[in-house]
Order: C-alpha cells, then structure tokens, then sequence
C-alpha cells in the first residue's frame, strides 16, 4: 500500500522515531483532556501493511515507546511486548489504515463535550473557527455508537469516514485522520476547540458557521505544514517542561 519501501536499516530508525512520537502525541492529548483514560493513536509503518497502537491496558498517562505493539490492518498482534493485546477498537485504526492510502495516522478519542453535537437534533458540528477549515468537506456522524470491536465494524465506520478528515460516532467519540502523527494532535486539538467555541457561541446566540468565501480567504495564506510544525513544537515543548515527555525521546 505505501510507495516507497525503506531499507530494513531506515525502517527500523523510522519505526523508532514513529514510537517516540504515537508516545508523545498520546501523551499530550491526555494531558490537553482529549484523551482521558480511553482512547488511541495509531501511525502507519512504512513499507508494512501494519501500524503502532498502543496496548489496551496501558495508561494513555504513562505510555512509553517500546510499549507500542505493531498490528496488521485485521488487528492481529504482528510484534509486541509479552501478552499485551491491542485496544478493543483496534479495527477502527487498521479498517482506516486499510481503506485510505493517504492516512498515516488516526487518533481516536472521547470528548464529552464535542460529542455533545451528536445528542441534539438539528446541531450540526460545523467549521466556525479558521483551523477547522479542515473539515470543509463535512464532519460525518457515524450512528452505530457501538465499540468498533471487530473488522465489520470498523469498516462501517471507515465507510462513513469516505474522504473526510474527521468524524463523529454517535454518542461515542471522535475518529481523526492525517499525514503524520503531528499533523493528528495538531487536528485533535483544533477539533476539539472549534467544538467547545461552537457549543459556547451557540449558547450565546445564531451561530456563524465559516462561509465558503471566509474559508477560501483564510487558506489563502494559510500553510499547514508550517503551522503543525510550530505547534508540535510547543506542545512537546510543553510536555518536556512538565515532565512528562522525555528528553532522551527524538520526535523530531
Ligand atoms: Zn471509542
């Protein structure tokens, strides 16, 4: 599925570079109250139909690199530590990873108040802050709320995803995806603050959704891989003062 297929030597530096950051990213999102004590990150390996996800049992506030278990897109447990199992929700990474050749990496999480914009009718999660022009093309809402624990499963929720970047399951949680373990924090994190500005602006009034032309105008100047940078920069930053991310850990 991936075009170029590193050399055994490069795919071993980036499968550890690619622990590093699953560990870092899971661990900010804990710390920024996305992730709680549920929830996952996953991140394609080069050269592999496989991915890093962490185990099930393993809190998203001490994860740790080499605790990461490599998995194929049918959620068996291709190399790992000992007895660890993958999260219940296992499929819902690799039906993605299987399904959008573009996506390096998926962050799945549970945050109350975003998923709020499922327990209404006729509320419908739209882009109302410039960052969540990422969402252009619509936020699907994906109605079975069930735990995506098996392949079936996991493919619906891969179906309602179709080209889209992020989704929400019903009464359930949150489905991002995108090119690299950053670029997945950096969209959970403007996700979940177009939501929470959403659901404060609706409080107070008719709420102005992003229009067309307001998006169009916006992404003129806008460089998104520019922007990922500055902000993995200072979450890990952040993370490295507080303690909780090594400074031995190269993230890039
Ligand atoms: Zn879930």
């Amino acid at each position: 599925m991936n075009v170029a297929v590193p050399s055994p030597a490069n795919r071993e530096a980036i499968e550890a570079k690619l622990r590093q950051q699953v560990a870092a990213c899971t661990l900010i999102l804990n710390d920024e109250g996305l992730m709680g004590y549920s929830g996952h990150v996953s991140a394609r390996l080069p050269g592999e139909d496989a991915y890093l996800i962490q185990p099930i049992d393993t809190s998203r506030a001490g994860l740790k690199p080499d605790d990461l278990l490599v998995c194929d897109y049918d959620g068996r447990v291709l190399r790992g530590n000992g007895k660890s199992k993958p999260p219940a929700e296992v499929f819902l990474h690799g039906e993605i990873l299987r399904a959008r050749p573009d996506v390096n990496s998926v962050a799945h999480f549970h945050h109350d108040l975003t998923n709020v914009f499922t327990l209404v009718e006729g509320v419908d999660l739209r882009p109302i802050k410039n960052h969540a022009i990422r969402w252009r093309s619509g936020i699907p809402v994906h109605e079975d709320p069930s735990h995506v624990s098996d392949s079936g499963l996991g493919r619906a929720v891969a179906e309602t995803l179709g080209s889209h970047h992020a989704l929400q399951i019903r009464a359930h949680g949150q489905v991002i995806v995108a090119e690299s373990v950053e670029a997945v924090l950096i969209d959970s994190v403007h996700f979940v603050e177009n939501a929470v500005a959403m659901y404060h602006a609706a409080a107070l009034g008719k709420v102005r959704a992003l229009s067309e032309a307001d998006m169009d105008a916006f992404a003129v100047a806008f460089k998104r891989q520019r922007h990922i940078d500055k902000l993995w920069e200072y979450y890990v930053g952040r993370g490295r003062t507080k303690g909780f991310i090594a400074d031995a850990w190269d993230v890039g």
